[in-house]
């Protein structure tokens, strides 16, 4: 190897060097950049201790950091060190596309200007009297898109050697991840404290519960409800927290139940009336995409105003009722002995006697329907007894007998013997089904026949009646059980309450209702009662 090539080789080999060197030099600078930004999850703090870092390892004398606001399009400068002026407090806004910062975003890489007098027309006016003369600028980069911008700047003109340029370019993305997490820090607290600031201000008592049923959360309103100090109840389980026995036990049963469904009840306290729902919170794993129950929410509403409002209206109903008795009867019996009076000869007369008699008995109907409605529904006199069904059901046919000959109706019943006795208030089963028979023989042609019915299942028993009448139209059908609606025309008497009556009987024992009807074929109206042990009958003795 000649003398040539030795000093070759040894040039070579301090230029590797030296760029290793280098290398690991700019390394480093990364390496203090990365442990400084990811010291804090605080926007403000990592925005100044990101800057200060990247100053130190380039080794400029100022330098800024700007934010993208999407909402706005603009690049926001949120930091600055080193400048005359303060562009943060009063923050310098430049729009998309404009300055240098604009080429920087459109084209996606660093931009230098090692000369720059502030008269170039990429320079926005904020930047004239700031003296730089050497200014490079560096995208920020977090989940695949730019978040900024990190600048660096210099009073000297040539200040940032391409090896200055290489670092910039290198820690700008460092420092973008930090400020993205920091930013998607601070939306989550953000959002969290929105979240607790609406639970807190909601009128509803809420609880959530892990899964084991320990209290994770409770607001003002519930604390309230249930007279507690919400901070001691974090962490406690539901079963040692220090609320009413009964409440407490009726969550700890709807808690217990392992089917995912909402749960609502009502619970009467000595003089309040709770509404309860309990619901699961079932959250999506992002582990295996599956739904778990990740425990519990509970909604508490003091309803006891409803109940008071409900016993009120219920007592004016019934008072109202029994007052509008009297005077109608004195009246029904006024307008009969006028009928006498008038005799045959005076048909305009009599006539209107006939009119004055049907809205008086209209009336009487309406009244009667009105005080069973509240009878029923607030359970007044109720009184369980166990019957055949059968038995009931042959007993209201030969009730409304003189209806079905007037119109020469023949009603089949359909009840097997061996059907097994109901335990039921039996008036008001009774009232249900001599409803369904009374609009059966309102609502079909003369001649016709009706068939009632009833069978059962392990759990319901099932009544029905089926007539050959009108039909219902289908968009009728949902409405029909409503107070006091009514989709026939007026010339059919009623006082649409007759379903609503019916509705409400199943329901109090545990049932429901249902309608089948084709316009021209006819109808098919069904309850359902469940056989057992009949459920409360008040609603506001659940619980
Ligand atoms: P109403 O006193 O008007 O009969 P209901 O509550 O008993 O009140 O019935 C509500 C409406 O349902 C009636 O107005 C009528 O239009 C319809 N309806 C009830 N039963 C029948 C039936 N068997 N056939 C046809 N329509 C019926």
């Amino acid at each position: 190897m000649s003398q040539s090539d030795i000093q070759n080789l040894l040039q070579q080999n301090r230029l590797l060097t030296e760029e290793v060197k280098r290398r690991i030099d700019q390394i480093g600078a990364i390496n203090i950049v990365a442990a400084t930004v990811s010291q804090s999850l605080d926007l403000d703090v990592t925005l100044k201790t990101a800057l200060r870092a990247v100053l130190d390892v380039v080794g400029a004398e100022a330098g800024g950091i700007s934010l993208i606001d999407e909402a706005s399009k603009e690049v926001v400068l949120r930091a600055q060190e080193g400048w005359p002026h303060d562009w943060v407090t009063q923050p310098m806004r430049i729009p998309y596309g404009q300055g240098m910062s604009g080429q920087v975003i459109t084209r996606d890489e660093v931009v230098v200007d090692n000369d720059f007098d502030g008269t170039e027309a990429l320079a926005v006016p904020q930047f004239h009297n700031e003296n730089f003369r050497a200014i490079a600028m560096a995208p920020m980069h977090a989940r695949n898109q730019i978040i900024g911008i990190l600048s660096i700047m210099s009073n000297q003109r040539n200040a940032f050697s391409a090896e200055n340029i290489a670092v910039l370019k290198s820690v700008a993305d460092t420092v973008g991840v930090a400020l993205d997490n920091a930013r998607l820090y601070e939306t989550t607290a953000e959002q969290e404290e929105r979240l607790h600031a609406i639970y807190q201000a909601t009128s509803e008592g809420i609880i959530a519960t892990d899964l084991h049923g320990r209290i994770s959360l409770i607001n003002h309103a519930a604390a309230t409800i249930f007279d507690v100090d919400a901070e001691r109840l974090i962490g406690t389980p539901l079963r040692e927290s220090p609320i009413h026995r009964r409440v407490r036990d009726s969550l700890l049963h709807a808690l217990s139940d392992n089917n995912n469904d909402k749960k609502s009840f009502q619970v009467n306290l000595d003089k309040r009336l709770l509404s309860i729902v309990v619901s699961s919170i079932v959250i999506e794993s992002s582990i295996d995409q599956a739904r778990h129950n990740d425990g519990w929410v509970i909604v508490v509403q003091d309803i006891t105003h409803f109940r008071d409002a409900d016993v009120q209206k219920s007592e004016f109903i019934r008072t109202a009722a029994h007052d509008m008795k009297n005077p109608l009867g004195v009246a029904l019996g006024s307008l009969n002995m006028l009928n006498d009076f008038v005799g045959a000869d005076d048909p305009t007369a009599q006539e209107l006697i006939q009119l004055g008699l049907n809205g008086i008995s209209r009336l009487q109907d309406l009244i009667n329907d009105l005080l069973h409605l509240e009878q029923i529904e607030h359970g007044y006199g109720a009184s369980m007894t166990t019957f055949k069904v059968g038995d009931l059901m042959e007993e209201a046919v030969k009730d409304i007998k003189p209806l079905l000959s007037e119109k020469n109706l023949t009603c089949v019943v359909e009840a097997a013997d061996s059907l097994p006795q109901l335990t039921a208030d039996r008036r008001w089963v009774k009232r249900a089904f001599m409803n369904y028979l009374d609009n059966a023989t309102k609502y079909t042609e003369a001649g016709d026949v009706i068939t009632a019915r009833a069978y059962g299942s392990s759990t319901m028993l099932y009544i029905e009646v089926n007539d050959n009448g009108p039909g219902i139209p289908v968009e009728a059908q949902s409405r029909l059980f409503e107070r006091f609606y009514r989709a026939s025309d007026d010339r059919i008497k009623g006082t649409g309450l007759g379903l609503a009556i019916v509705k409400s009987v199943a329901e109090k024992h545990g049932g429901g209702v249902y309608v089948q009807s084709q316009q021209g074929k006819g109808s098919t109206f069904g309850m359902t009662l469940s056989w057992g042990t009949p459920p409360p009958i008040n609603p506001t003795s659940a619980g």
